[in-house]
């Protein structure tokens, strides 16, 4: 369990002033001006050092990520930039909100180091169109770093120019792709692009661009002060740090918390959310990354190592750790076909298996809930989730597949039996999903 004196989000309740003030009786701001004189290539050795993963989904490795950004932006006559993933629409994650309303000084300086290592003199934060109040403070707290002289002309004093400008989407969860969010930030429709150019190479406005998760950033300023080996030293190799859960569904408090990597499920729910409703015998499945990985049966729950590894071990995955508990009262057909009309809405529609797929296996999965299918069919929607996966411009066709593969991969026999139910019954008024 994470000791009280390696958490790095203090304020994560909002408990305290998420103001200036507030923010600096936390530590933050606290010596900024000595980390900006250390050499930027010396600050992303020291992030690739403390194995730091991306928070946003995909868990790439923010310090090598950060080295593909070109050294010397003027040599072209092509600025860096810096772009924060604020843009938090994955459903069942509520993580980045929560530091942006009260520590959005953190994901500031955060944002300052981070864009100073990649020679990058602006930021833009893309925040998620919902998200009002949190634009609110976070907008409150940029205006306060600028009086202070925290960022802007000579940023803390160090002879850095810095300056950070936040976005407001309008509310489509594929902007949350970082190149939709790029070309959304250039005022076009929120399509993503196709890879490569990575945006490293040609991201936003033509020139080189890193996007990063809000909380990839916001530790950024505790790595550099506390250094990478402390970071490094909490969780297990290859999934280091701490990291923000966000667990909803049926436990009996569900919250959002700061833990330490690979903490085992069953005792972050116990420990935090007062157990799973009805105890953890009552326990169906859970989902443990978000709503496109696949969900995890509960007899594979105990131990589970909440990391990146430990997830992939019982094939899910981490995604961005909101864990959503559903216990055995869940019709599991009914949340995935709920899933799948998500995933269908929010297709962009630009690539042929996903805008027909997302729509195809919505059908299917709508007709499985009421067990107006045939058992064939099960296999047959399992071929086209093969067909969507890793077929697409960009993941929202893998996180459209993921969810009914694990589905089918545990629970085949719920919609089995369903299809017996309503064959021997036709009669029966089944409940549609949507
Ligand atoms: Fe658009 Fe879906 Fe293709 Fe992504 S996978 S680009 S959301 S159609």
């Amino acid at each position: 369990m994470l000791a009280d004196q390696d958490r790095i989000f203090t304020n994560l309740y909002g408990f305290h002033d998420w103001g200036l003030k507030g923010a600096l009786k936390r530590g933050v701001w606290d010596n900024t001006k000595a980390l900006l004189s250390r050499d930027p290539d010396g600050i992303i050795d020291e992030m690739k050092a403390s194995g730091l993963r991306g928070r946003g989904g995909a868990g790439f490795p923010t310090g090598l990520k950060w080295s593909f950004m070109p050294k010397d932006p003027d040599a072209d006559g092509r600025p860096n930039y810096l772009i924060v993933n604020a843009d938090e629409g994955e459903p069942g994650t509520c993580k980045d909100r929560e530091i942006i309303r009260h520590d959005p000084h953190r994901l500031i300086e955060g944002s300052l180091l981070a864009a100073y290592a990649m020679h990058a003199r602006t930021a833009y934060i893309y925040i998620r169109g919902e998200f009002i109040q949190e634009r609110l403070h976070l907008e409150a707290a940029i205006e306060e770093a600028y009086e202070a002289g925290l960022i802007g002309r000579n940023a803390c004093g160090s002879g850095w120019d810095f300056d950070c400008y936040v976005h407001h989407g309008a509310g489509a969860y594929i902007c949350g792709e970082e190149t939709a969010l790029i070309e959304s930030l250039e005022g076009k429709k929120g399509m993503p692009r196709l890879k490569p150019p990575f945006p490293a190479n040609c991201g936003l406005y033509g020139c080189p661009s890193t996007v990063n998760n809000v909380e990839s950033i916001a530790v950024t300023g505790e790595i550099l002060r506390r250094g990478a080996g402390w970071f490094a030293g909490l969780g297990r190799s290859n999934n280091t740090g701490t990291k923000i859960f966000a667990i909803s569904g049926h436990v009996n408090a569900p919250c959002v918390v700061e833990e330490e990597m690979g903490i085992d499920l069953r005792e972050l729910i116990e420990t935090h959310c007062g157990g799973v409703r009805g105890g953890w015998d009552n326990l169906l499945a859970v989902i443990p990354g978000g709503s496109s990985v696949p969900c995890v049966p509960a007899d594979q729950c105990s131990p589970l190592k909440m990391d990146f590894d430990g997830l992939l071990e019982v094939k899910s995955g981490l995604g961005t750790a909101a864990v959503i508990v559903m216990d055995k009262s869940t019709d599991i057909v009914r949340v995935i076909a709920r899933l799948s009309a998500f995933y269908e809405h929010e297709s962009c529609g630009q690539c042929t298996p996903c805008r027909e797929g997302t729509g195809w296996m919505n059908r299917v999965m709508q007709r499985m809930v009421t067990g107006q299918a045939h058992k064939s069919e099960i296999d047959m929607l399992l071929d086209v989730t093969k067909h969507v996966e890793g077929h697409t411009i960009c993941a929202l066709g893998d996180a459209a597949a993921w969810p009914i593969q694990g589905l089918v991969r545990h629970f085949r026999h719920v919609i089995e039996e369903r299809i017996d139910e309503y064959t021997s019954n036709p009669a029966s008024k089944p409940v549609a999903a949507e």
